[in-house]
């Protein structure tokens, strides 16, 4: 359990870029090759751009070639939660920030192991804080 506040919609306006804004509140998705972290390889951990929970650590990410940042694992289970998304005429796995509700994602199945899980990710939904400082 957490006690993290999560802010308001008037705050998160004003706090978030427009992208990250429609992003993490109405599902959007930056487009590939254009978000901060997608080829960053950073040690750290990367919490979400909304509520500042840890989300991923760079220990997981790895070069997808698809353009966005990509996990083969959450920081901690729980942590990241899934549901199906039936939009866009697509059955797809939705990623959002288990505290928040932020939309961060998707996830798909064709990730390396051990998970094999590619959790693909915004850049605009993320925060990348450097290792050793939290
Ligand atoms: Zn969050």
């Amino acid at each position: 359990m957490t006690d993290r506040v999560i802010p308001s919609e008037d705050e998160l306006r004003q706090r978030l870029t427009p992208l990250q804004y429609e992003v993490t509140q109405n599902a959007g998705t930056e487009r590939a090759f254009t978000g901060m972290y997608w080829d960053s390889k950073d040690e750290g951990t990367y919490h979400c751009i909304v509520c500042d929970e840890p989300l991923f650590h760079s220990d997981t990410k790895y070069d997808s070639g698809s353009g966005w940042p990509s996990f083969y694992a959450a920081i901690e289970d729980g942590k990241v939660e899934t549901s199906v998304d039936r939009s866009w005429g697509m059955v797809r796995t939705e990623a959002r920030c288990a505290n928040c509700g932020a939309h961060l994602g998707h996830v798909f199945p064709d990730g390396p192991q051990p998970t094999g899980e590619r959790y693909c990710m915004n850049s605009a939904s993320l925060n990348h804080k450097p290792a050793a400082t939290d």
